[in-house]
């Protein structure tokens, strides 16, 4: 599965780490398939190392990096309080009940992820027949068995099958995550390992960013106004100012952006800065505040897709305006 380049030199080696494993243990598991039951434990045990290695070293990595993500914005928002009379109000020292936060965003998905494929390991392991442990995929699998066959040959050309569906689920796509949506989402580790992780940078990089605001008593932060890769719902939000308690008379409230605030969504490049008025012209701070009302979510709307859907709907017009009628 491919993604968007990582831009990162640090994300790319956690995500490198991944990328080798999961090919490590793609060919580990289509072995297993191959291995008669006793001799399976030996294979099982090293994809459990391969995972257990994966661990501590995703461990490591998030301890140290995390930590550099957060304290690259804080540096950042140090220097734009600085030059406002808030910065006296500034303390040394990061938050490092912050950064923990950050960091378990990053460590609980990734373990969510290996245990998935742990899990998939212990099933290959164990079974006798994988008709009987993969039924979802036992049940498309019976569709290409040719009729007319003994229920012996059957049962082989079955197993043979499931066996190769399952051999491309682990080339491909070895996690399995349940999502918000209540269905099944597969992903390379690669992949996601690279989705968690750039997330996780997007994230210490607000909270820093809120972090600050709230320790000096500042109320706006605004978000990066840089167009995003793919023309996303997002965009409405760029470049625009929020006001952190929703106190402002000029700024809209954070909470009624999706997320409130970046990163907005999965891959999102969007990122939010501490915002000082007096360091703008009357005219930009004017169209900084210009968020469309239909845009923002109303006060205790739990689901974004409204506004996502009146994003949309403002996309296709503007790329394909009502034709000009006749007078
Ligand atoms: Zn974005």
């Amino acid at each position: 599965m491919a993604f968007p380049p990582l831009d990162d030199p640090r994300l790319e080696v956690l995500v490198g780490w991944y990328a080798h494993a999961a090919d490590l243990l793609a060919d580990i598991m289509s072995r297993l398939l191959d291995t008669p039951i006793a001799a399976r434990f030996p294979l099982f045990q090293r994809a459990q190392l391969i995972l257990r290695q994966l661990q501590e070293r995703t461990d490591r990595w998030a301890t140290f990096n995390v930590r550099r993500f957060y304290e690259e914005a804080d540096q950042e928002a140090v220097k734009i309080l600085r030059r406002s009379n808030l910065g006296q109000f500034l303390t040394e020292g990061l938050d490092q009940e912050a950064i923990d936060a950050v960091t378990s965003g990053l460590l609980g998905p990734l373990e969510k992820a290996r245990q998935s494929v742990e899990f998939q390991a212990t099933k290959l392991f164990r079974s006798t027949s994988l008709a009987s442990e993969f039924q979802s995929l036992a049940l498309k699998a019976r569709r290409n068995i040719p009729t007319g066959l003994t229920s012996g040959e059957e049962a082989i050309a079955l197993e043979r099958e499931i066996a190769s569906s399952l051999r491309q689920i682990f080339s491909q796509n070895i996690v399995s995550i349940l999502g918000s949506d209540g269905r099944r989402h597969r992903f390379g580790l690669d992949f996601y390992s690279a989705m968690v992780a750039q997330n996780v940078r997007a994230q210490a990089g607000a909270t820093a960013a809120i972090i600050r605001a709230r320790q000096t008593g500042h109320d706006l932060v605004r978000i990066s106004p840089q167009k995003s890769l793919t023309g996303d719902w997002c965009d409405a939000y760029r470049g625009r100012v929020f006001s952190l308690s929703g106190t402002s008379p000029t700024y809209p409230w954070i909470g009624l952006i999706p997320n409130g605030g970046p990163p907005f969504h999965p891959w999102c490049r969007h990122s939010m800065s501490i915002f000082i008025p007096s360091l703008y012209s009357e005219a930009q701070q004017r169209a900084f505040a210009e968020t469309q009302s239909r845009f923002l979510m109303r006060p205790n709307e739990k689901s974004p897709n409204r506004v996502i859907h009146n994003w949309n709907e403002a996309v296709k017009l503007e790329s394909n305006p009502a034709p000009l009628r006749a007078l």
